[in-house]
């Protein structure tokens, strides 16, 4: 096999993760190849997203996460991006008669981390989401401190910053296989091998299958599917309204919908189906589920979509994402398992992986943080 790098460190995977993860790398000197097996870097779970950066979301370990990458993100990605990565976009948790108890035991729990809450009743909701029916609508949690991302201008900026310490990207580059050779990994791609005493393996869903490639035991991680539909936005409603309205949400995770665009709207059935890692497709079954769930909640009466679309959303088992050394095998970094937050935890992410591999201190954050993220808990319940 021709030998075309040596460097630092290879990333595997040039979605939000591995750009994340080699820009950080690269801004403390190491030499970084990216290995991507797409012919673009955001094919997957990247391109795909909501693009929604809600504080309140995920649990506790990617709350805190996600608070350590706020002034990142507003802060452009450190004047990378071309324009603002981050626009307000409140989040409206509402709930059905019945789930109002869990409204405010979200309110509670999250007062410390993010105090811009309030509870508002049913007509409260509709203030802020007029097309919110009264017949279902019982209450609500508005959230003031959530915002849309751009999610491809923070790729961008991740990727030109790590371009500009000099981090090379190999494009359809497919990893088959990784061996450790004395104190280097040979990390074998159709495009040839490159070298590198560290490895990171930030492939998405594929996660497990490349630390199998590489003789590591994998983590047991878990890509779930989830679709999204849009469609138009209803008429008698001015754009500039609509364009203003929260993304709204089911306390129950029934659906979630937002503005998209000023003509249209974005739904989902947030949906969680255990598929195989894969270019995900949406199914018709789930889409009209999701088209269901938002017709019950609202006067919207959707009937047609405009575009659908699927993507993988992937967990480990306890819905923690994986980031850091693993201790089977020497060099062999774990950046994966960001579920359904990977956007919105990026940059953290990105610090802990460099923090680890050049021995930096971590990004700020509550104790453990870092504790939490390791793949040594895994292997402990394995
Ligand atoms: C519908 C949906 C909505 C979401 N909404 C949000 C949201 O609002 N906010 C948020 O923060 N997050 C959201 N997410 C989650 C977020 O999109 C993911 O957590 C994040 O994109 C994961 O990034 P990644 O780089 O790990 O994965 P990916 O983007 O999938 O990148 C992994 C890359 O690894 C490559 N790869 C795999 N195997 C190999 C190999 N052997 N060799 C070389 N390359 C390989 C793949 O081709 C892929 O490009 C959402 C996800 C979905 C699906």
């Amino acid at each position: 096999m021709r030998l075309v790098r040596s460097c630092d460190a290879v990333v595997i995977g040039g979605g939000i993760a591995g750009v994340s993860a080699a820009y950080a790398l690269s801004a403390r000197g190491a030499d970084v190849v990216i290995l991507e097996r797409e012919d673009s870097l955001t094919a997957h779970s990247t391109g795909r997203s909501a693009a929604q950066y809600i504080e309140t979301y995920g649990g506790p370990v990617n709350q805190a996460l996600t608070v350590a990458s706020r002034d990142f993100l507003l802060g452009d990605a450190d004047g990378l991006a071309d324009a603002a990565l981050l626009e307000p976009r409140r989040v409206l948790w509402v709930a059905a008669a019945g789930c109002l108890d869990d409204l405010e035991h979200l309110r509670r729990e999250m007062a410390a981390l993010t105090p811009r809450l309030a509870i508002v009743d049913a007509a409260g909701a509709m203030t802020h989401c007029p097309v919110l029916d009264p017949d279902w609508v019982a209450g609500g949690l508005l959230e003031e401190g959530s915002y849309d991302i751009d999610v491809a201008g923070l790729h961008q900026a991740f990727l030109r910053g790590a371009r500009r310490h000099g981090t090379t990207v190999v494009r359809s580059s497919a990893v088959h296989a990784l061996e450790r050779r004395g104190s280097r990994w040979e990390v074998r791609t159709a495009a040839g091998s490159f070298v590198a005493p560290v490895v990171v393996n930030a492939a998405g869903a594929w996660a497990d299958e490349v630390a199998r490639g590489a003789g590591v035991a994998p983590l047991g991680l878990m890509a779930l599917r989830r679709t999204i539909f849009t469609f138009a936005a209803p008429s008698g409603h001015p754009a500039e309204d609509v364009w203003c309205w929260p993304l709204v949400a089911d306390i129950a995770d029934g659906f979630y919908f937002k503005p998209e665009g000023p003509s249209q709207l974005l739904g989902s059935p947030a949906d969680e189906t255990r598929d195989v890692p894969c270019d995900a497709r949406p199914t018709e079954l789930d889409v009209a589920r999701g088209i269901d769930a938002v017709n019950r909640a609202t006067t919207l009466g959707v009937r047609a979509v405009r575009s659908v679309w699927a993507g993988l959303r992937t967990f480990a088992p306890d819905r923690h994402p994986v980031v850091g050394l693993d201790e089977t095998a020497e060099g062999f970094v774990w950046c994966a398992g960001q579920g359904g937050t990977g956007i919105q935890t990026s940059p953290a992410i990105g610090e802990v992986v460099a923090s680890i591999v050049c021995g930096t201190p971590p990004p700020a954050g509550p104790a453990g943080l870092v504790q939490n993220l390791s793949p040594r808990r895994l292997r402990r319940l394995a």
